[in-house]
């Protein structure tokens, strides 16, 4: 028996012959230093075959699975950030021949979008094209949408133009104007003649990097957005800063002046034009938003304000040069002047607290005068969009007929006067005037035609009904 079991051992050795030896030595090797695996610490002769990854680590089967699963999963967040394709940790997978991974396409553009004006020399609108049409809008204030037809022609001439023989400036604007004179309005109206993106900001809500508030970026954000974050677009729009006086260096103070000064600071590049890094869809950088850089050399830039101690700044200057001589005129000449504004100079500027960089960057600079009765009235009714076109057409809805008389729009007129924010106060009166009218008006439906007189307006008489059929 002894016998039998020594020659089938023996048997055994012949039939392995070498590879078995070398089996042995391996196997030698291997106990030598035993693979486990790095995350879940099992050797490899419980957990079967190891998976090989760079640097020596080694990660047994079970933990790859789990590991691949969770990444596969939605809630493992960085998936996409991930470059390395799952499949090179497949079983006998090759590390270094592992497979290019795709960038993920882009969300394809918008094709539908509408175009924006390309353009072109040929194209653009001559400045009494763009003064016409701003005509059919704004009443009055003929002399500031002259300059401003001629700017903005200018301005797009200097953009389209690829001749390079000369650099044309920039001429971005300000604009000066009691509240309610129409600076917003304007720069509204022309950016839609223009069919360009326009954004509007405030320039109190801007500081200094670092201080709570807008940074001056920010603008460049909403034009973005107005130009539905199409970068070019963007860059050919148009920038209104409004209230810019509030950012005037403060005088005679020695306080660090957030506000002010070094917001005209912050805004000098911008003017200039420079390449900016902006966040789409947000207005700051804290979030993790994607960036595109804009560059401002193309974008218009007009400030607005109402400057309102300026008028003090002029007189005291032409009052300084009316008095020397024997020529010398009398001190209150200017205390009338409606007109004041319009003589502006940039050294009232300065003195006003605007630094001289920043009047440097806006070369053209014009006045708009506060509305007189005569145009209130005409606001009320003439523009293409007039507020009481609005209204006769709320109530023809209603298949009723609205009518002004010449006294109640005077008398509308009268109490915008009073109250000082020009044409501003218009529509909060006749929002007032109106709510009784159009609050019973639809209850009836014998009315026909209801006719606003001036009584009503001052509060001493009522408005003139007529039946269907009876109106004249
Ligand atoms: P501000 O000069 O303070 O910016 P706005 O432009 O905001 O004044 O004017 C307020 C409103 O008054 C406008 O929405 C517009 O309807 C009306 N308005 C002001 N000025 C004019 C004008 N010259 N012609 C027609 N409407 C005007």
């Amino acid at each position: 028996m002894e016998d039998d079991k020594n020659l089938s051992e023996e048997k055994k050795d012949e039939i392995t012959g070498e590879s078995g030896k070398e089996e042995q030595t391996t196997n030698k090797k291997d106990t030598d230093f035993e693979k486990y695996c790095q995350m879940c610490r099992r050797p490899e002769s419980v957990v079967g075959k190891m998976i090989q990854l760079p640097n020596d680590f080694c990660v047994c089967n079970d933990c790859m699975q789990k590991t691949l699963d969770s990444m596969n999963s939605k809630n493992f967040p960085y998936m996409e950030l991930l470059t390395l394709d799952p499949s090179m940790f497949r079983m006998g997978g090759d590390f270094m021949k592992m497979p290019k991974v795709k960038k993920k396409a882009k969300p394809a553009e918008k094709e539908e979008k509408e175009q924006a004006p390309v353009l072109d020399l040929k194209n653009l609108k001559a400045p009494h094209k763009i003064k016409a049409e701003l005509d059919e809008y704004v009443i009055g204030q003929d002399y500031a949408k002259k300059v401003i037809s001629v700017a903005v022609y200018n301005h797009y001439k200097r953009v389209a133009d690829k001749s390079n023989t000369i650099e044309l400036e920039k001429s971005n604007m300000l604009m000066l104007g009691p509240t309610g004179s129409g600076k917003t309005y304007l720069v509204k109206t022309l950016a839609r003649l223009l069919n360009v993106p326009l954004a509007i900001t405030d320039a109190t809500t801007l500081t200094e990097a670092g201080y709570i508030g807008d940074d001056v970026e920010s603008v460049l954000s909403k034009l973005l957005a107005a130009a539905d974050n199409d970068v070019e677009r963007a860059e050919h729009g148009i920038i209104f800063i409004d209230e810019i006086d509030k950012i005037a260096k403060k005088r005679n103070t020695n306080s660090r002046d957030v506000s002010g000064e070094s917001v005209q600071q912050g805004l000098l590049k911008l003017l200039e034009g420079s390449e900016v890094e902006v966040p789409v869809g947000a207005t700051n950088k804290n979030a993790m938003v994607p960036m595109t850089t804009i560059n401002t050399k193309d974008i218009l830039f007009i400030c607005g304000g109402a400057f309102p101690e300026l008028e003090k700044v002029i007189k005291k200057r032409l009052n300084k040069t009316a008095m020397i001589g024997f020529g010398s005129e009398l001190k209150d000449k200017y205390d009338e002047d409606k007109k004041l504004l319009s003589k502006v100079t940039v050294e009232d500027l300065r003195e006003y607290g605007m630094i001289p960089e920043f009047l440097g960057r806006l070369p053209v600079v014009f006045a708009l005068q506060g509305l007189e009765k005569e145009q209130l009235i005409q606001v009320l009714k003439e523009p293409k969009n007039a507020i009481l076109k609005q209204y006769e057409h709320l109530l023809s809805l209603d298949e009723v007929k609205l009518v002004f008389d010449e006294d109640a729009l005077d008398a509308i007129a009268e109490r915008a006067l009073e109250k000082d924010t020009g044409a501003r106060a218009l529509r909060a009166i006749l929002e007032e005037i109106m709510l009784d009218i159009m609050y019973e008006i639809p209850k009836d439906d014998t009315i026909g035609k209801v006719t606003i007189t001036g009584d009503y307006v001052r509060g001493c008489g009522g408005p003139v009904i007529e039946m269907r059929g009876s109106e004249k």
